[in-house]
């Protein structure tokens, strides 16, 4: 009896068949698709070698019942290439509706064959020694048909939907069809040699190496699904349209990488297999190195909560002395996001921007904090935009000098005109900027801008000594912004004189050596600096005695308490005398009226910024504005 080759084929899918059942799995829609065809070749092969069996032994058995047999492994011959499609099909169509379609289309196609398999008449050869043993006759054609018109449509498929799949993907698809035809079609002209079975053995292995080896969703270090499995189970959840609960874990340091002592690596080990062990949570390792729960429903993650927080009092390793106190952030439902898949920028906006998170260790995300994500992701978009179709504009705002009564200065404020027109201030997009990475990028473009419309104008004709241009404290602490600005300088062949920078105490927070650096060689370079923003936040004098500033900014919060504040005039007027003391000038802004004009001349304020003059105009209008002003 000739049935080694189904022998081995039967052989090699038990073995996939246990290493697949064994491994973690994520329950993906393609993983079940790959399992029923695993199983279905499974049948088919096994039925093979029951037709063979019982066609060696035609003589002992009942005609109808060999007959019976052989038709029914004709009929599981086109099984596997039946789950087959339907595994194709996961791939290409998400939404529920369509892929039902597909399936029932396919179906028919089975109900038609299936029936004719069975009513067709058969025909069985068997030579005397039991080696060629084969079926023939219109039975075993129309089973042939049934699998040849299934691989045609899968074969359309894909390259119809070849956009939609990717592209390893789709070659393993079609290497696992190719050897499947080439061995129908050996096996139909030469019915000896039967081959479709291993062939289909053949193909899943393929498929399990390439494409469905469950250990390609697992984390290496810690054994939990990986970040690849979480966009996976996310973007099914997502066509599913469940929703479900979030419980993240987000540790200090590293986690799992940073374990120097074995001890500590044994306490997480510990914590890992206790949550891997956690009933109704599935725990995923993000790219960020957090720890994701999910869980069906609220009820579910509050419980977890409790069972982990509990067990994380407790310590982990050899007598409990590691102790790891994770950030805990809880999403008790994913129906306030537009698309589960955003989870990801949430986590991100969050531990971004999230005091709460630092300050009470936990932080539970409602509506609100997800709007406030999305409002952040448009303003992202927004500014991309703006850089990549030249939305940014500057407008300036003149600058009076009490003493010589006229405008001398101004300041360059960014604007962002969107394609509706809508002037976005800068105080919604600046604050993104910073945070996203894109305020380096955005302030060249800005410092340029100033740099052109000094170059091409030359507002020094007009009386004016300098622009005022904004820095950010992310800017002023990036080591190379004096040589950037320096060559932005050189190209437009602009005098440094003609550029004030305006920096905040808040530059000075985190990196101060970077920033007095890159301030002194621009001042080597002879560019001046301004304090932005006295008056608001600590306003420590100290940053001014350190920083070599020339002139100090009221902020109009400052300005404006001095009118309406019987004390603030106390502080006001003391820090106007040592500032002036130390041989800085003072700028007003956010003079509104005649009445504060007049108040801050008569106290010896320099220069005053503010709506009374005028609010920041376009080019062409501030230097109309200080042509006809400064006559
Ligand atoms: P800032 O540097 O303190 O700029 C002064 C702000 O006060 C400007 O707002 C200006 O239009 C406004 N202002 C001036 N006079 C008056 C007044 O009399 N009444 C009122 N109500 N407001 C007045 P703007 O242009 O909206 O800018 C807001 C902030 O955005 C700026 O505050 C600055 O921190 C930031 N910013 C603006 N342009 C840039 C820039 O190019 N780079 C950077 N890094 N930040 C910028
Ligand atoms: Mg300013
Ligand atoms: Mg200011």
């Amino acid at each position: 009896m000739n049935i080694q080759v189904q022998c081995c084929g039967i052989v090699l899918l038990l073995f996939f068949l246990y290493f697949y059942s064994r491994q973690k799995n994520l329950h993906l829609n393609t993983g079940t698709a790959f399992f029923r065809t695993l199983i279905a070749t499974l049948v088919s092969i096994t039925m093979d070698a029951l037709s063979i069996i019982a066609i060696c032994n035609m003589e002992k058995l009942p005609l109808l019942f060999v007959e019976l047999i052989c038709k029914t492994y004709l009929a599981t011959l086109i099984l596997p290439v039946f789950c087959a499609v339907c595994y194709i099909c996961t791939d290409i169509y998400t939404k529920r509706v369509e892929y039902r379609r597909v399936l029932y289309f396919n179906a028919a196609i089975g109900l038609v064959g299936i029936p004719l398999i069975y009513l067709l008449p058969i025909s069985m050869h068997c030579d005397v020694m039991g080696r060629e043993v084969y079926t023939y006759g219109p039975s075993v054609l129309a089973a042939y048909a049934s699998a040849v018109t299934y691989f045609v449509i899968n074969w359309i498929l894909l390259l119809r939907k070849k956009n939609v799949i990717r592209k390893g993907r789709r070659a393993s698809m079609q290497f696992w069809m190719l050897v499947w035809m080439g061995a129908a079609i050996i096996q139909f002209f030469h019915n000896e040699l039967l081959l479709v079975g291993y062939a289909s053995a053949i193909g899943i292995m393929v498929l399990y190496l390439k494409l469905e080896n469950p250990e390609m969703n697992l984390d290496r270090e810690t054994g939990l699904f990986n970040q690849m499995a979480l966009t996976r189970y996310l973007k099914q959840l997502s066509n599913r349209e469940k929703h479900f609960a979030i419980l993240l874990m987000v540790f200090e340091h590293s986690f799992y990488k940073n374990s120097s002592q074995e001890s500590e690596t044994i306490a997480e080990m510990e914590m890992i297999r206790f949550i891997s062990g956690m009933p109704g949570t599935m725990a995923f390792k993000s790219a960020g190195d957090e720890i994701l729960l999910l869980y069906e429903d609220r009820a579910g993650a509050e419980e977890g909560l409790k069972v982990l927080k509990k067990r994380f009092e407790c310590g982990w390793g050899k007598d409990g002395q590691v102790f790891r106190h994770p950030f805990w952030i809880y999403l008790p439902d994913s129906s306030v996001l537009q698309d589960v898949k955003d989870i990801a920028l949430l986590i991100r906006h969050v531990r971004q921007n999230s005091k709460e998170l630092i300050d009470n260790g936990f932080l539970q995300i409602g509506g609100e904090l997800v709007q406030e994500m999305y409002q952040t992701q448009k303003m992202e978009q927004l500014i991309f935009d703006a850089i990549e179709q030249d939305w940014i504009t500057v407008h300036y705002q003149p600058i009076y000098a009490t003493a010589e009564k006229k405008f001398t200065s101004a300041e360059a404020l960014v604007r962002i005109t969107d394609k509706n027109g809508r002037m976005v201030p800068p105080n919604d997009f600046i604050r993104v900027a910073e945070k996203n990475g894109m305020m380096l990028h955005l302030g060249e473009i800005i410092f340029e801008k100033v740099c052109r419309f000094i170059k091409e104008n030359n507002p020094a004709q007009y009386g004016l000594r300098y622009i005022e241009v904004n820095l950010s404290a992310v800017q002023c602490a990036y080591a190379p912004l004096a040589d950037t600005y320096i060559a932005i300088m050189e190209r437009y062949g602009i005098s440094p004189q003609m550029i004030n920078l305006e920096i905040t105490e808040t530059a000075v927070f985190g990196t101060k050596k970077v920033v007095l650096d890159n301030m002194n060689r621009l001042i080597d370079y002879g560019v001046s600096f301004s304090l932005d923003d006295f008056g608001t936040g600590q306003s420590n004098l100290n940053y001014i005695v350190d920083m070599p500033v020339s002139i100090i900014k009221f902020d109009r919060g400052m300005t404006n308490s001095y009118f309406e504040n019987g004390k603030a005039k106390y502080v006001m007027d003391a820090a106007m005398h040592m500032i002036h003391g130390m041989q800085l000038k003072i700028v007003s802004e956010g003079i509104e009226t005649g009445e504060q004009y007049e108040i801050m001349e008569a106290l010896g304020i320099n220069y005053i910024q503010g709506y009374y003059f005028s609010k920041p105009l376009e080019e062409p209008a501030f230097l109309e504005f200080i042509r006809v002003r400064n006559v």
